[in-house]
């Protein structure tokens, strides 16, 4: 779906902030750019969905090297940026009527979309009268109108309150499961580790880290685990390492009689992980 290679871009000649990115994106992957501000998270996905043309290296999308797409691109793609460009004095309905219009299929029906991310009661409302919230729900609807196989989605969940950010996170999986492609920025490490197939750690225009959350959770140093037990009236608490769980006598004698109360892994966070081989935090 996506092959990028050696990407480099510039908003101003003197200073790239995307510093020679290669990557691939398969089809029905959700794919994460987890990064702090100002990491080039918003740049790289303005590159991939077509908006900014002056990069070099190679980006090719759906088949087509993205500086050359034509407007037939658009009717496979959908895009929710974090700024969105919506008509304030059109409500809601019209909004995503006009932008259905200018696709060539017939795409959802927007109504149910509204209700969906809980707007069909402010359907009828001009929507320069929105929240920011309400606009960032507005916003991802309309990217999902004409049911793109390639979805762009720019901090899906940030700004929203939990109840918000749980429809939205199920609606990216239902669109996972529908088949499509998603790519997605985030400094939420709970929403890339929640939606992510993989996820690329990016600081500075460069990519630091690039695997499943999983696996980027684990590949630094070994995972402790932590257990209390109760032994001869008195509770106690202890930990291991658990690739040597199983050569642990006393964890295992205490395994064995039953002894144990809790046990937990402590695998670090996505967040920790990010740290240690970046050396910055995600905020
Ligand atoms: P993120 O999305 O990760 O917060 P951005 O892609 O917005 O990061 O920004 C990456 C870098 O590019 C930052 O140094 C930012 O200041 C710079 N930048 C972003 N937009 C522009 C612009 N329109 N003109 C000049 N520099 C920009």
């Amino acid at each position: 779906m996506i092959e990028v290679k050696e990407l480099r871009f510039a908003y101003t000649r003197r200073r790239d902030v995307i510093h020679g990115l290669s990557f691939a994106v398969g089809p029905g992957e959700v794919f994460g750019f987890l990064g702090p501000s100002g990491a080039g998270k918003s740049t790289l996905q303005k590159i991939l969905s077509g908006i900014l043309r002056a990069y070099r290296g190679s980006v090719r999308v759906l088949g087509t090297e993205v500086k050359h797409r034509t407007s037939a691109f658009y009717e496979r793609i959908g895009m929710a940026f974090e700024l969105p460009n919506l008509y304030g004095k059109f409500t809601a309905l019209e909004n995503l009527r006009l932008f259905g219009s200018l696709y060539a299929r017939p795409g959802s029906e927007p109504l149910t979309l509204l209700e969906r991310v809980g707007l069909a009661q402010d359907a009828h409302k001009a929507v320069g009268s929105f929240s920011k919230g309400m606009k960032l729900r507005l916003a991802f609807v309309r990217a999902l109108l004409h049911q793109p196989a390639l979805l762009f989605l720019d901090e899906p969940t940030g700004g929203l309150d939990p109840g918000h950010a749980r429809i939205i996170k199920d609606m990216v999986l239902e669109q996972k499961r529908a088949g499509a492609t998603i790519l997605l920025t985030t400094h939420n490490m709970h929403a890339a580790e929640e939606l992510c197939d993989r996820v690329a750690f990016i600081v500075d225009g460069r990519i630091r880290g690039l695997d499943t959350p999983h696996a980027l959770r684990v590949s630094k140093g070994g995972i402790e685990v932590a257990y209390t037990f109760r032994e001869g009236g008195q509770a106690g608490a202890a930990s291991a390492m658990l690739s040597a769980l199983h050569l642990d006598a006393e964890f295992m004698r205490r395994l064995h009689q039953g002894a144990l109360t809790s046990i937990r892994s402590k695998e670090p966070t996505l967040e920790d992980v990010f740290i240690e081989l970046t050396g910055r935090g995600l905020q």
